[in-house]
């Protein structure tokens, strides 16, 4: 059986909710499980809700009726009338989020985060698959959240990998055609976790893992995995084969294409994965498998942006060195905040970070109470997998460089934007 994973672009509107069956036409569909995200930027359009309830911003009503029109006009694209079930079954999960709200008691940002954030995942999979049922392509939707067990690190849980084994052993047919969300889970007290933002390539990992798939498909707006974003870099190239290892390497320095933690699972039972145009789904994409690194073989470009560039150095000139590096690390596993490349001399230690929940500021108090502390935020992390000297010279052209380092394969270099 395989698993295909439908983004937030490839479910963006009615157009695109209708071109999934083209996609299933070409494939087939008798052995599927699809995980479907979040319907285009419903995401982001939830965290501002998450924001405007917890400031008591009186436009939070707004908000709200903005999304909720949002998917009624996808509704109204895909069903003749306003007859068919999905029309109450969507209503009535607007409902649930509105009670969501107004009967939390939590000020935890990121467990009410969750809550919330998770009505995105079960809306588009409520309107996916009611409209291919109403189509012809039978199948049964599933609740994600009784299938993926996490511990409670909301917004970034870890999976419970024995537990969810056996429920998604037990719970799904793998001769049939699944929906499901991408991106969210549960914990033991059966509160909804998330598994970080673009989550949603992961939670395919996880099921394609658990259930021994044959492949893993991810659709999305490009023709697979580029040697460079393009909506970043100009005449970017096809990749139509990457080693599971250079994917982890591409993904983990910034390659949004792939969420950095659907490889591992993938690899560990060598189940391939196919990334694919939902435009065009009969060209070929690339594929992630065992065998050398890249084919073909070029420099590829990555940037993460919205960085931070941390230098730390001592009071008193003394070393930095393992006692003090390894307190500095255990404070940046305490606020949460992940570390992207490091240097270091005698008395001083600089670190890129990626303060994707917007913990810095904690952490500068404390850090700033040992040490002497300098920053620039809104900084570029670029890296060049498999850089040549024409293709370093190219990216530092016009470029305020702070901080470079090269090892054998990779080029890295943080920038002022
Ligand atoms: P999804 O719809 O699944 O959420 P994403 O938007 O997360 O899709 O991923 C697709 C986007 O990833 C592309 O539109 C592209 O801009 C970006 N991207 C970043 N790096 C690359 C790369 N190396 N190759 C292709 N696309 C890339
Ligand atoms: N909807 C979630 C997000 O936008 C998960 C995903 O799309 O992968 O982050
Ligand atoms: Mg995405």
């Amino acid at each position: 059986m395989r698993v295909f994973k439908f983004g937030g672009a490839s479910v963006k509107d009615a157009m695109a909710v209708k071109n999934v069956t083209k996609v299933l036409d070409i494939t087939g569909y008798s052995d599927l499980l699809i995980v479907v995200s979040a319907m285009g930027k419903t995401t982001n359009a939830l965290e501002q809700i998450v924001d405007s309830y917890l400031s008591k911003n009186p436009d939070l009503h707004e908000l709200l009726i903005k999304l909720k029109k949002y998917h009624l006009n996808i509704l109204d694209g895909l069903f003749k009338t306003r007859q068919p079930p999905v029309f109450v079954k969507v209503e009535n999960l607007f409902v649930d989020l509105e009670t969501t709200l107004a009967r939390n008691k939590s000020t935890r940002y990121d467990y009410i985060y969750d809550q919330v954030v998770s009505f995105g995942e079960l809306i588009s999979t409520t309107i996916v698959s009611e409209y291919l049922n109403d189509v012809g392509y039978k199948n049964q939707w599933l609740d994600a959240r009784e299938l993926i067990k996490t511990d409670s690190s909301y917004r970034d849980a870890e999976v419970n990998w024995e537990n969810t084994q056996k429920r998604i052993i037990e719970k799904v047919n793998k001769n049939n055609l699944s929906i499901t969300q991408g991106f969210i889970s549960s914990d033991e007290n059966n509160f909804t976790t998330t598994l970080g933002r673009e989550g949603s390539d992961y939670s395919a990992g996880i099921f394609a893992y658990c259930l021994s798939a044959d492949s893993v498909s991810i659709w999305k707006d490009v023709p697979g995995v580029l040697n460079g974003d393009p909506r970043r870099f100009k005449d970017t190239q096809l990749l139509s084969h990457v080693s599971y290892s250079e994917a982890i390497e591409l993904a983990f320095y910034g390659a949004s294409v792939i969420h950095p933690k659907t490889i591992q699972p993938l690899q560990r039972k060598e189940i391939p994965l196919y990334v694919k145009s939902f435009l065009n789904p009969d060209t070929e994409g690339t594929s992630v498998k065992k065998g050398q690194p890249l084919d073909p073989y070029m420099p590829c470009y990555i940037v993460k942006k919205n960085q931070i560039l941390i230098s730390l150095s001592s009071l008193d000139f003394s070393f930095i060195v393992e006692d003090n590096i390894s307190e500095i690390f255990s404070l940046f596993h305490q606020y949460h905040i992940k570390v992207d490349l490091i240097q270091n001399s005698a008395i001083s230690f600089s670190v890129c970070l990626d303060d994707k929940f917007d913990h810095f500021e904690g952490l500068l108090v404390k850090l700033k109470a040992k040490f002497k502390v300098t920053y620039n935020t809104n900084v570029s992390l670029y890296t060049i997998r498999h850089f040549t000297e024409k293709a370093i010279q190219t990216l530092e052209k016009d470029k305020e460089i702070l901080l470079k380092q090269i090892t054998r394969e990779t080029y890295q270099m943080v920038a002022k934007d």
